[in-house]
């Protein structure tokens, strides 16, 4: 199979031995126009497009559902080469859905090792790493099809961003770079379960991207219980890491905690999270739990909801609540959302040239939103 282009930097780009200004004029066909395809630009000699043809491959996700919320927030949906399918989300800011900032979520392996138990990724497993030609890509498209820039990234989609570190650091470097994507690292999010050794990796990288955690828990047991990643790398570990992430970036972590009803909405529990974000000077990000057919959690009511949020207020620190329904969208982002033909709420299109194309052999897991009102 050929070599997606973008699996390497423009350094590294098998270019033949033409002039040395060609690398550049590639690298703004494939950044600053865009180009979908090698033939495309017309820039290049036809001989040197050929041979790119004949060796890489520019484009390796086919979209092939695109739904969108009530409130703005939409999901691709991309079939990959090898049958596989991965999506993205590109989601409105709250304030100013119609003309405000996009956020795009991006997925960085298919299914994922960790199997935290209220996960839907998890439960599917580990498949593969996306290659860094694959996660770039997402943003490429998106771009392409929302018919704007994104103002944000987030990796809180599909996998593990911190396990699969060399695609991940490559396609930061492409999206980052001024001759790449261009976009601050300011802008970027990674989200991990909490892999310690990469925390603390990617806090001596020289990339100030933002960094949120998981952690779903506020004491080791339960900690540990939800997520088996905790045995490995408990929290006395994972909290010094994000200390050290937050010093050396000179930026806050992010703390992300799903709420679950009855088993980490406790008072006391709130009191504990409460420690450790004041300890860290940490965001906290509720996220009430987003239903997932065949695993037993729920959410709290939107009652414990807010006295959990007022507790932590109460305690100091810095709040927020995902409430949007597209938000409940965002938040499953790390589940694997398969959508059958015929199961497509609030309805979708497909996206052309896929038009009509019913993929998504067979669903490992069907995950529907819920009637509104729920
Ligand atoms: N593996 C990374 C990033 C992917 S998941 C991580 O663990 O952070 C992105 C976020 O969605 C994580 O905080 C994850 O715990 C959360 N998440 C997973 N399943 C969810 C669900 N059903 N409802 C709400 N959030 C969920």
């Amino acid at each position: 199979m050929k070599r997606h282009l973008l699996d390497q930097t423009p350094d590294e780009w098998e270019i033949g031995s033409g002039p040395s200004y060609q690398r550049s004029i590639l690298r703004r066909w494939v950044f600053a126009k865009r180009a979908p395809s090698f033939e495309r630009m017309t820039s290049l000699p036809s001989s040197l497009r050929a041979e790119l043809a004949g060796r890489y491959r520019l484009r390796a996700l086919r979209a092939v559902r695109r739904l969108e919320n009530a409130d703005g927030v939409q999901k691709l949906l991309w079939k990959l080469d090898d049958g596989e399918a991965v999506e993205s989300v590109v989601i409105p800011s709250e304030a100013d859905p119609g003309s405000g900032r996009l956020t795009l979520c991006l997925s960085s392996q298919i299914g994922c090792a960790y199997r935290c138990a209220f996960c839907a990724s998890g439960l599917l497993g580990f498949r593969r790493n996306l290659s860094s030609g694959e996660i770039v890509e997402q943003l490429l498209q998106a771009e392409a099809i929302v018919g704007r820039r994104m103002d944000n990234l987030v990796f809180m989609g599909m996998g593990e961003p911190l396990a699969n570190w060399d695609s991940l650091l490559r396609a930061l470097r492409l999206i980052t770079a001024p001759w790449g994507a261009a976009m601050s690292p300011r802008r970027i999010t990674i989200s991990t379960s909490g892999l310690v050794p990469e925390i603390r990796r990617l806090a001596d990288q020289p990339l100030a991207v933002g960094l949120a955690v998981s952690l779903h828990a506020a004491d080791d047991a339960l900690r540990s219980r939800l997520m088996p990643v905790n045995r490995r790398y408990p929290l006395p570990l994972l909290l010094d890491a994000c200390e050290e992430y937050s010093r050396k970036k000179r930026q806050p972590v992010t703390l992300e905690y799903i709420l679950l009803a009855g088993v980490n909405d406790s008072d006391k529990e709130g009191a504990r999270l409460g420690r450790i974000a004041r300890r860290l000077r940490a965001k906290v990000n509720l996220i009430p739990y987003n239903r997932v057919e065949g695993l037993p959690w729920e959410r709290p009511e939107p009652e414990r909801v807010d006295r959990f949020e007022r507790l932590l207020r109460a305690a100091g620190c810095r709040v927020t609540v995902r409430r949007r329904k597209g938000e409940e969208i965002y938040a499953a982002c790390g589940q694997l959302r398969l959508i059958t033909p015929g199961d497509s709420p609030g309805g979708g299109e497909s996206v052309p040239p896929s038009r009509g194309t019913q993929v998504l052999r067979p669903p490992h897991l069907l995950l529907v939103d819920r009637p509104k009102g729920e």
